[in-house]
């Protein structure tokens, strides 16, 4: 027997049914009180149509549009209640958000996602970042505050991490003698994290998952929405810029308006390699690959004045996707052609790996704590149908936002950040297989190739210039 999380009345509109909306159907299934003839899939795909047609479930086959959104969800919510569940791509998260809050509908969505085109057609590198998308959406939550929730990026990452931070830096005060009480507050997140002397977090992940197939040359292979992917690929490589930094790359760009939280430079996230560290392979290269979270937390835990603060943490994404995909990236990259095959991996022709993604507290007295799930394929599909490891750490992190939400219904428009992480992680936390503590030695100036000089500064093993690989 699953727990019943509430009652969701009115629609319930999922948008996109690629691979994170087929994984969250059935947790939605399984987790709350609605009318099932309620449920909508808006999704301009039609090979769907027989999956959502055997479960007598509606099926809108169009694509989401600027045009049309306002007639297509103005319909569907005509009662002004319901939730939308926005997993597509291609839609503005923004403009959704908006015009479900208008309606009085609960909202939620992944990631900040604007319209078709913008990844690729927008010619402005700093109009691109995940902080130019992000700050609109923080500007439109500081404008309205209050009202009808609508939790943005709660997915894995971003989304859950965020939850993680929270967990690992009540471990790691414990672990470290610290009398601790949980803080209520941003502010007294943020000076918890000061105190406990941590520099930055690494998002740190490993995909370690496979097929008994090679990768046929020409098709991109990943472990979720290859286009989410390769967009977020091209995107600047973007962090959040900490306090203790004391070099900045010399393609690297600041801010001067919204939280200044981050930095941004003139090249992809994709190609862009850093030293991070897992449990299962130690030390590894990463991707720079800009993500909503590392603003997110760079700012949430931020100290004092946002052009000037007292504290922040670095925090970056430091993604190693899984085999299939490193090779995908580097066969895109090189030859300067996206791939026009796609492939997102099946549970079922997944032959071992794990999807170890967590966070890497570093800096501190017991220098670095990672704090993760290392699910693994063979678990996620014993625990709810139609997707992988990394399809089930997203959605089970949709279902908890979900439940937030119905528990919060008038929040405004939130972060992960600023949700209750514990009962978030609460809800999500049977889908996540082992959920670890590791702490490690290990330091980004440790495991180099000695033989080439490097531009490292050894005054401090922690920062940036020592993390971004040469
Ligand atoms: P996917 O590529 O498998 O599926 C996306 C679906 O959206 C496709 O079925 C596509 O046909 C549909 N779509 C495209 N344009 C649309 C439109 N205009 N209107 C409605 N539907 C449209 O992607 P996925 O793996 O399911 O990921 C979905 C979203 O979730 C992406 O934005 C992705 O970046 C995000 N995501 C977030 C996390 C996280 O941890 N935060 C993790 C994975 C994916």
């Amino acid at each position: 027997t699953y727990p019943t999380y509430g009652r969701i009345d009115g629609p319930i509109v999922m948008i996109g049914f690629g691979s994170i909306g087929r994984g969250t159907l059935p947790l939605i299934e399984r987790h709350f009180d609605y009318d099932a003839d309620k449920l909508v899939v808006i999704e301009p795909d039609d090979g769907v149509h027989t999956f959502l047609s055997q479960r007598k479930i509606r099926h809108i086959a169009e694509k989401v549009t600027r045009e049309n959104y306002r007639d297509l969800l103005g319909d569907l919510f005509k009662d002004g209640k319901g939730f939308c569940v926005n997993l597509s791509v291609d839609t503005s998260s923004l403009d959704i958000m908006k015009y479900c809050r208008e309606l009085g509908v609960l909202y939620i969505d992944t990631v900040v996602e604007p319209w078709e085109g913008f990844y690729f057609e927008t010619q402005n590198n700093a109009e691109r970042t995940n902080y130019a998308l992000r700050q609109r959406v923080r500007d439109e939550a500081a404008a309205n505050p209050g009202g009808p929730t609508a939790v943005s990026c709660c997915g894995a990452n971003p989304g859950m991490v965020s939850w993680f931070v929270k967990e690992a830096l009540l471990t790691l005060a414990q672990d470290t003698g610290k009398d601790v009480t949980t803080p209520e507050t941003r502010a007294g997140w943020a000076t918890l994290m000061q105190s406990l002397g941590v520099k930055g977090v690494h998002i740190a992940e490993r995909d370690t998952q496979a097929r008994r197939t090679p990768r046929p040359r020409g098709t991109f292979v990943n472990t979720w929405s290859v286009e989410g992917f390769i967009a977020e690929g091209f995107q600047p490589a973007e962090l959040g810029w900490g306090t203790h930094e004391t070099w900045m790359p010399e393609n690297a760009h600041s801010y001067d308006s919204g939280c200044q939280a981050a930095i941004w430079f003139e090249r992809p996230g994709a190609i862009t390699r850093v030293h991070t560290w897992c449990p299962t392979p130690g030390p590894q290269f990463g991707f720079l690959v800009t993500h909503n979270e590392a603003v997110s937390i760079s700012d949430y835990y931020t100290v004092g004045d946002a052009a000037n603060p007292d504290y922040r943490p670095t925090c970056h994404y430091a993604y190693h996707p899984s085999d299939d995909a490193v090779l995908s990236l580097h066969e895109m990259f090189g030859s300067g052609v996206t791939q026009t095959r796609h492939h997102i991996m099946e549970p079922d022709e997944i032959s071992e790996g794990i999807d170890e993604l967590g966070v890497l507290l570093y800096g501190h007295e017991k220098n670095a704590l990672w704090y993760g799930s290392r699910l693994s394929n063979a678990e996620a599909v014993e625990l709810a149908p139609y997707q992988n490891a990394t399809g089930l750490q997203v959605s089970s992190a949709v279902l908890a936002g979900m439940v937030w939400a119905l528990e919060n219904p008038e929040a405004g428009i939130v972060e992960t950040d600023e949700m209750d992480h514990a009962r978030c992680l609460e809800v999500q936390r049977p889908y996540l297989g082992p959920v670890e503590a590791h702490y490690t030695d290990w330091t980004p100036l440790q495991n180099r190739w000695e033989l080439f000089p490097e531009d490292i500064d050894e005054s401090d093993p922690w920062l940036f210039r020592n993390v971004l690989a040469s």
